[in-house]
């Protein structure tokens, strides 16, 4: 027999299960085709990030004697569709079936199983390089009243064994929080990356990117990901000498000024599959034991990739088709203009998109108190904002980034990522980042020309919501606030929020409403 073996762009990992074991006669495929390009208008630094990486692992492929074909988005009988192509492949070098590993996408996946019995098998595998299957996601889940994060992670610190003492946690404590909420300081200096040499592959595609991209949103300019195992390693070794020992303390800071902050960059890297989840959080565990970053900040980094990264992917796998329609809150609003264009007065919201315009990226509390609060406290519709995420960062891959906008972000799946949505006012983004100062708004002013917008649309969100979240133990005490306003107070209110809202709904209106 002999096999085609494809490799789908985020599994560029040498160890992925189809690889490890492969037969002398099998041909890897590799496929660049419009089908996955085009469904969203990818950031070119993604596309380029994504072709730039497949083309160097084919090239390693090779150098390691593998056979390789790999068809290229200009290729004239490109069938420009991964099925498609597969099976064309697959006939035309005589193969008998076809291997795949778990995608990142259910409907990929929901494909590639429909073909297991075709007159030319698929031949479907797990996905080998996590610290978890969704089997093991779904027996964790089995029986459970809520999927609360904090449990799972504690489950997986113990298979992994990672920061552990014996069965207890390293330090004495599963999670280190706490320590961990703090705006930046004015001396803390956030390291600038490493720069990445383009070579003649990085090159080409940056060119082929510029000429068929330009119409999508975000500037390829400042392109600076890695693109091989190798550049990947570098960023990880800067990480960790430069980043993680201040991880910790400013995790959710934000900053008019610094994209990057502390944070390791190094999503898109384990995304495509030039790291392995476990090698970080080993690497991360080791710094802590050799006294070169301390407990606080290696337990928040580990915590995000063994608990966080893991525990949306169960989510993922084990709720979809049905997750991606859900919507609890009944948003029906369209995605305002401004996320395309960055053309908005609120500073903090503006810097968020002007950065991910540049960047291709934002760290986790701008997507989240960011970008994702104003979404949610517009009543933005899931579809539309899942969309924009998916298409805008260099790290988005369905099954990572609907549970974080869906769940986290518009608390569409009726809490069960998290019990209540994590909606804000100016106060938050005040205490949190510098963006207030240099704002045309006040962030204490709730009504008036001044007023912060996102004031008055958290209290309106809040009252219009009531009905869901009142109830919710962990809101009581800002409903008892809302509660004990004024009517004339909550009226002014009202009508901020309404004023903007209907700005942005401009002369259109937008099948729904926000009245539920
Ligand atoms: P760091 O802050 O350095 O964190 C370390 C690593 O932990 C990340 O590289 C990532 O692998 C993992 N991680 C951290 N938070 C999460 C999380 N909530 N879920 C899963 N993994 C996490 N992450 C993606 O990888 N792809 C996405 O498409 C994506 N979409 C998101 C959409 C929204 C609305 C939100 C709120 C978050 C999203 N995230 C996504 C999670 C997180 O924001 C990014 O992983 C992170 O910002 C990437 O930057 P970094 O590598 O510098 O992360």
């Amino acid at each position: 027999s002999k096999p085609l073996l494809l490799v789908l762009g985020d599994q560029l990992s040498h160890d992925l299960a189809i690889l490890r074991d492969a037969p002398a006669n099998a041909v890897v495929a590799l496929c660049e085709v419009k089908d996955e390009g085009r469904y969203v208008p990818h950031h070119p630094q993604k596309i380029a990030m994504m072709l730039s990486a497949m083309r160097h692992f084919a090239e390693e492929l090779r150098q390691r004697g593998v056979s390789v074909h790999y068809s290229r988005l200009d290729d004239d009988d490109n069938a420009h569709s991964l099925i498609a192509e597969a099976e064309r492949l697959a006939e035309r070098y005589g193969c008998d079936s076809i291997q795949a590993v778990r995608p990142g996408e259910w409907r990929l996946w929901q494909a590639m199983q429909a073909r297991r019995d075709a007159a030319l098998p698929w031949q479907l595998h797990e996905d080998t390089r996590f610290f978890t299957t969704p089997d093991d996601f779904a027996a964790w889940a089995e029986g459970r009243k809520s999927l609360r994060m904090e449990y799972f992670y504690r489950e997986q610190r113990r298979r992994s064994g990672l920061l552990m003492e014996g069965s207890e946690p390293a330090g004495g404590k599963w999670n280190f929080d706490h320590d961990n909420r703090q705006p930046l300081a004015a001396d803390a200096a956030p390291p600038a990356p490493p720069r990445h040499r383009r070579d003649a592959i990085t090159r080409d595609v940056l060119a082929l990117v510029a000429e068929h991209f330009d119409d999508h949103f975000g500037d390829l300019t400042g392109f600076n990901w890695a693109v091989t195992r190798r550049q990947a390693l570098a960023d990880l070794r800067h990480f960790l000498a430069n980043a993680l020992p201040d991880f910790g303390r400013f995790q959710d800071a934000i900053s008019d000024a610094e994209p990057w902050l502390f944070h390791s960059r190094l999503a898109p890297a384990l995304n495509i599959g030039l790291l392995s989840p476990r090698e970080v959080c080993e690497a991360a565990e080791r710094a802590y034991h050799e006294g070169r970053a301390p407990l606080n900040a290696v337990e928040g980094f580990i915590r995000q990739i063994l608990g966080w990264r893991e525990y949306v992917r169960g989510l993922y796998w084990t709720q979809m088709p049905t997750y991606k329609t859900r919507n609890h809150l009944a948003a029906r609003r369209q995605l305002p203009d401004f996320y395309w264009s960055g053309d908005t007065e609120l500073r903090c919201l503006r810097r968020a998109i002007e950065m991910t315009r540049d960047n291709a990226y934002a760290h986790h509390i701008q997507r989240l108190m960011v970008t994702g609060n104003v979404a949610l406290l517009c009543d933005v519709a899931p579809e539309a904002l899942c969309d924009w995420y998916l298409a805008v960062y260099a790290d988005a891959c369905e099954w990572v980034e609907l549970p974080n906008t869906l769940g986290m972000v518009l608390h569409a799946d009726g809490g069960l990522m998290g019990s209540k949505p994590y909606c804000a006012s100016g106060k938050y983004i005040d205490r949190m980042s510098d963006h207030c100062r240099q704002c045309r708004y006040d962030p204490k002013q709730i009504t008036g020309t001044h007023a912060c917008p996102l004031n008055s649309l958290y209290w309106h969100f809040l009252e219009r919501h009531a009905e869901r979240l009142a109830d919710n133990p962990r809101m009581a005490l800002i409903y008892g606030s809302l509660r004990r306003m004024t009517d004339a107070k909550r009226d002014a209110i009202r009508q901020q929020a309404e004023a903007f809202l209907a700005r942005l709904d401009g002369e259109e209106s937008y099948g729904g409403g926000t009245q539920h």
